[in-house]
């Protein structure tokens, strides 16, 4: 039996290339770390070359049923005045969709070919193929490795060290409302911070803030990440725009909750505080 390609990481990457390589008729293995695939991570927007590759993997159109085409894009100002649109339509359109959604549809038919709850723990590249040892303790041997395990990658640390990433000025805060927004990918654009919201779903909008900040040492999981010390100044502008207030603010004088998913505890409590107890202005 001819020994399969070993793909560490079950991501967005990682099931793209299984895909990809099953279809030629090369075996596959890939191991994802964790126990079971949560829906982790925000939205995503697929643009037409991520779409056509999709196609040609014959899976263009489970994509697109789940997620929310997007003719164009839109940047306006802090306060909603459009600076400029762009028109997805000549390249073929793109697709809003949660990260999570668009892993469902990688993982179709591989689930024979994935173990969960496994890492690599060492690989020895020989003369034909590697030999490796999984965290279960077997050895096996394959015809290639990929490292898609990740900007923290563990089979990147093992080839070539530990590697820092290097932070690039600016933070963002991703989360998820259960409540229409803009009709097409909305970024408004405020000093040093850019607002972006973007339909993933008929009652769905993917939201990102990003802020230019200095770095902040990590937090440990499960904590809540302070929300930018900058949003309380900039957030009456950005509120008072359209896109911003019918997606995130709580119908004029409720108080309810919306409820919100963030992709980290990120902002979720200070944001909780900002968007989910006040009143549209
Ligand atoms: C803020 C932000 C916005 C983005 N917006 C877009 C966008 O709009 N459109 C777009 O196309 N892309 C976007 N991207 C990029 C996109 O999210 C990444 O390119 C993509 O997720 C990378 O896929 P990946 O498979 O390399 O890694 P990931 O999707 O991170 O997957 C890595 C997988 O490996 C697993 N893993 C980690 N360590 C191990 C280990 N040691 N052993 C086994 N498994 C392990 C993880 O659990 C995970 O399942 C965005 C990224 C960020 C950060």
């Amino acid at each position: 039996m001819t020994a399969p390609v070993l793909i560490v990481g079950a991501g967005i990457g990682g099931l793209a290339l299984a895909q990809a390589l099953t279809r030629q008729g090369v075996p596959v293995r890939v191991i994802e770390n964790a126990a079971v695939l949560r829906p982790v991570g925000a939205g995503l927007i697929l643009a037409s070359n991520a779409l056509r590759v999709l196609d040609r993997l014959g899976l263009g159109d489970a994509v697109r049923a789940a997620g929310h085409p997007l003719s164009g894009a839109q940047l306006t100002t802090d306060a909603g005045r459009p600076l400029q649109t762009l028109s997805y339509t000549a390249s073929g359109g793109a697709v809003g969709l949660h990260r999570a959604a668009l892993q469902r549809v990688l993982a179709q038919g591989l689930e024979g070919q994935l173990l969960l709850g496994t890492t690599l723990r060492a690989l020895h590249p020989q003369r034909a193929g590697v030999e490796v040892t999984l965290s279960d303790g077997t050895v096996q041997r394959c015809r290639a490795v990929v490292g898609a395990d990740g900007l923290h990658s563990s089979v990147r640390a093992l080839l070539f060290g530990a590697v820092a990433p290097r932070y690039a000025g600016y933070t963002s805060w991703r989360f998820v409302v259960p409540r229409p927004g803009p009709a097409q990918a909305t970024e408004l654009w405020g000093r040093g911070c850019r607002l972006g919201l973007v339909p993933i779903g008929p009652d769905q909008t993917y939201g990102y803030l990003t802020v230019n900040a200095p770095e902040q040492p990590p937090r440990s999981r499960g904590r809540p990440e302070p929300w930018p010390k900058c949003w309380p100044t900039r957030r009456p502008s950005v509120a008072r725009s359209p896109p911003y207030s019918r997606a995130l603010c709580p119908a004029p004088r409720s108080s309810a909750p919306i409820s919100m998913k963030f992709t980290s505890a990120a902002g979720a409590r200070a944001a909780s505080r900002c968007w989910a107890t006040r009143r549209t202005p």
